[in-house]
């Protein structure tokens, strides 16, 4: 059979919506509006109830986050009524309901539905923020990296803050900015001027009440497109919110600042000279355009998989070291670790698989990774010195929590992996780090996956800091490269248009193999489990080296068996080992579909079908193989008439044992 190569396409585009053919776009259409991770924004200037096309467009993005929702409201006589209130939007519909909604009347305001990252999911820390006279509101998708900094100079001249948000400093520097100075009463250049000052990424949205006509807006990587209707005027985080009232659209570009009013929208950047933004037509119906234009929400998460992989190791690096912020173990702790256990179910579980190269090389620690269902009911051997490392995407996994539990009880210390802000395995451990993904829809972890990837590797690399194990530009340089993995899986998301084409022609396969080495293992156990879970199609994964032990029975006429090559330069001998078991498959007919190295010449006969992905070094590579194991899995599935993102027995968050 002759080897099919499935070549990266390299593009900055984060996807190429309309070569799918999923999604007709008009215009220079968005490459970005429909990626990006945490909470929904809205807002809007116009003739109608501010307030009820605030709320209609929050139910729209209440995908994107619901540890809170909140609105304001400018009521054109110079008052600006703000409410919120933690939980779902039906929370803060039933508060507003309380209150009464007669401050509520303007025709101009804003909301947020929140997906926190910095203070619990609670009241004082929803949106919208206030200045300390409650005449600026703010509203924020993203991290401010150096909010410390900034609320400590706001503290040092006695601004009290009433949040624990890194948010809530940006009101109180608008308001200053614009109650003094150069920018004294000019609400576009005191926002200009603030957004000068932060580092990290935002959509900010600003309303003042001495402004009672205009919405500002700003971005620096996370999303905001604007709305352009008769009269009317939107910003908002992705055009769910807004389509039922316009299809006419403008997809703000990289550090600009947008000012809407009722007739129209201007644009600058942080300096004040005009921009250019996109403008473009949305054809997408509703549904899709909660998608991001994509059929279901896991292939949209896959492509967010860049941006989960960037928030995640966000702030993570200052002044030479590794920093882990909600970490509470001082490196004296770190020290006297001497071994390390990684608990966890499903997906999280291969992530410690994985972890355990990296972690065991880089720090010379042992590192056990143990399936959290199984950890306490065996006796495991813990004690002050031990570390163990619970992760969970939601935070609240009822056989991770347990195992936390019975850790704790041992006297171990637990640091918790998760993604859900203020969940209960975060706040029964000792100390947590966040990944940053953003909510998860689809049920088959993808996104939260490679950011639990990302946030073991930097509890190895604060280990081998801490112990003196790596040196600190070793530990830079591993950091460096991590982070530019997020590049790399961009690229990889160029062959997901071939890799679901080679799922629909494996639709109605029986079985499906996949084998792999060293870190390519855990990959392997991940893609099949993938298609389990998916496809409902048996599938397994092998250390390949297994193969001659009892699975190479298995192997028949046709059957696909994928394969994830190491590089043949970073790990030659493994590579060596991998193309002898290919050769050994594919002489007993298996259909060979093999993940491998740019240039990787050895392997090509080898390969019924080739999905190249770049060159990175070895430990880092299941950050962009597994990429198209999950398109592999999620087009088989969609193949046979499964809803990818619901698969059925299966619940995202399991709480019960
Ligand atoms: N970092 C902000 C917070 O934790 C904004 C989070 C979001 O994007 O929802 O409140």
């Amino acid at each position: 059979m002759t080897a099919r190569t499935f070549r990266l396409v390299y593009t900055n585009c984060r996807c190429d919506l309309r070569k799918r053919g999923e999604v007709a776009l008009s215009g220079d259409g968005p490459g970005l509006v429909t990626l990006c991770l945490v909470c929904g924004i809205v807002g809007y200037v116009g003739h109608r109830s501010a307030l009820d096309v605030v709320l209609d467009g929050l139910r729209r993005l209440e995908y994107r986050g619901y540890d809170s929702a909140g609105v304001a409201v400018l009521d054109g006589d110079g008052g600006l009524a703000v409410e919120r209130k933690a939980g779902r939007l039906t929370n803060l519909e039933a508060r507003l309901d309380e209150v009464g909604r007669d401050a509520f009347t303007g025709t101009a305001g804003m909301g947020h539905t929140r997906w926190a990252t910095h203070g619990a999911p609670i009241d004082r820390n929803s949106h919208p923020h206030c200045d300390v006279t409650g005449r600026v509101a703010v509203v924020h998708n993203g991290i401010i990296e150096n909010f410390a900094a900034l609320r400590a100079e706001l503290e040092a001249v006695g601004v009290e803050m009433a949040s624990d948000t890194d948010t809530e400093t940006t009101a109180h520097l608008i308001a200053r900015a614009y109650d003094e100075g150069d920018t004294k009463g000019d609400l576009e250049a005191s926002v200009r001027t603030v957004v000068r000052r932060l580092e990290g990424a935002f959509t900010l949205v600003v309303t003042h009440a001495d402004h009672p006509d205009v919405v500002v807006a700003a971005r620096r990587s996370s999303p905001l497109v604007v709305g352009v209707g008769e009269g009317e005027t939107f910003v908002a985080s992705d055009v769910s919110a807004f389509i039922e009232h316009t299809r006419e659209a403008v997809e703000l570009g990289q550090d600009q600042v947008v000012v809407i009013d009722r007739d129209g929208y201007r644009v600058t950047d942080f300096d004040g000279a005009d921009a250019q933004a996109k403008p473009f037509t949305v054809n997408w119906d509703l549904s899709a355009a909660e998608k991001g234009g994509h059929e279901y929400f896991m292939l949209k998460e896959i492509e967010e998989q860049p941006e989960a992989l960037a928030n995640t190791l966000r702030g993570h690096f200052r002044d030479g070291r590794v920093v882990l912020d909600e970490q509470r173990l001082s490196d004296q702790d770190l020290r006297d670790v001497d071994k390390v256990f990684v608990v966890a179910c499903g997906s999280a579980y291969h992530s410690g698989l994985v972890a355990k190269y990296a972690i065991e090389h880089w720090t010379r620690l042992p590192v056990e990774v143990e399936l959290a269902s199984e950890f306490r009911y065996r006796d495991p051997v813990l004690d002050r010195d031990t570390l163990v490392v619970a992760v969970s995407q939601s935070g609240e996994t009822a056989d991770t929590l347990e195992a936390v539990r019975h850790a704790r009880s041992q006297k171990a210390r637990v640091l918790a992996v998760c993604n859900t802000n203020g969940a209960q395995i975060p706040r029964e451990s000792d100390a947590v780090l966040y990944t940053h993904a953003g909510p998860e829809i689809g049920v088959a972890s993808t996104k939260a996956f490679l950011a639990q990837i990302a946030a073991n590797y930097l509890v190895g690399l604060a280990l081998a800091q801490a112990r003196g194990t790596k040196y600190p530009d070793e530990v830079a340089q591993e950091f460096h490269q991590l982070e530019a993995m997020a590049d790399a899986v961009q690229k990889v998301l160029g062959t997901i248009d071939q890799v679901r084409a080679l799922g629909r022609e494996l639709a109605d396969s029986k079985a499906v193999l996949f084998l792999g080495r060293h870190v390519g293992y855990p990959v392997a156990l991940e893609g099949a489990l993938k298609l389990k879970e998916l496809a409902y199609m048996h599938a397994e994964g092998f250390a390949a080296g297994e193969l001659k032990h009892g699975p190479i029975a298995l192997i028949e006429e046709g059957l696909p068996v994928v394969v994830i090559m190491p590089s043949p330069k970073g790990r030659a001998v493994l590579h060596s080992k991998l193309v002898s078991n290919i050769s050994e498959i594919q002489a007993r007919g298996a259909r060979t579909i093999v993940i491998a190295e740019e240039g990787d010449e050895t392997v090509r006969p080898f390969a019924d079908h080739l999905i190249e992905i770049p060159a990175v070094p070895t430990l880092l590579q299941p950050l962009i193989s597994t990429v198209p194991l999950q398109v592999l899995a999620a087009e088989i599935a969609r193949s046979r008439g499964y809803d990818v993102d619901k698969p059925r027995n299966l619940a995202k968050s399991v709480t019960v044992e």
